[in-house]
């Protein structure tokens, strides 16, 4: 963010970069929601719910999928945000030249040691995904799967913890609605039975 720039009109270019990024994506739930609605949904977390208002830790989660999900290169996003947020989205990119159970073993190993503002950023981003999975999952995965990304995503926020209260204790609300999801393995194997 240059000196003469607001912190609002920062957020705003970014949100329309990413827009402008992600345009051809989409969400894997059944009604393939646009892919943008994933990093606003942080970038709402953060501000309305966790009283975030830190610009650098918003543009971070607006982008955070940029480099990792679009052609954007770090050089790209240092050239219209700074070094700052760049740092940010660049912690919170998963290495996709590594195999998935890799990517996801170094999320759990890392997540301690990432900066502050990228905590903000992870800590969100499981929220986000815990709800999607509750309300509107993937239409391929079955509650198998879900129950895994469930485990997987507490461990990972076992490693940020101590960075927002108001954060963990909305992300530990909707872990403990994992019974939901047992439920419809239940009822799979049921129906599966018949
Ligand atoms: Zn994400």
């Amino acid at each position: 963010m240059s000196s003469e720039e607001s912190p609002l009109g920062f957020l705003v270019r970014a949100i329309a970069f990413a827009a402008e990024k992600h345009r051809h994506q989409r969400r894997k739930d059944a009604a393939a929601s646009p892919y943008i609605n994933h990093p606003i949904a942080l970038a709402n977390v953060l501000a309305n719910e966790g009283g975030v208002f830190d610009p650098v830790v918003l543009c971070a989660a607006i982008l955070h999928d940029t480099i990792e999900d679009t052609q954007t290169t770090a050089e790209e996003l240092e050239g219209m945000f700074g070094s700052e947020v760049t740092a940010v989205v660049l912690e919170v990119t998963d290495d996709k030249n590594l195999d998935s159970h890799l990517r996801k073993r170094l999320q759990i190993e890392h997540a301690p040691h990432r900066s502050p503002q990228a905590k903000l950023v992870k800590l969100a981003d499981k929220i986000c995904n815990l709800r999607d999975l509750l309300s509107a999952p993937p239409k391929d995965w079955g509650a198998e799967r879900k129950l895994d990304y469930f485990d997987w995503a507490a461990q990972v926020v076992a490693g940020v913890r101590g960075t927002h209260a108001g954060l963990e204790a909305i992300f530990d609300g909707l872990l403990a609605r994992e019974g939901e999801l047992g439920q419809a393995r239940d009822w799979a194997a049921r129906y599966y039975e018949h």
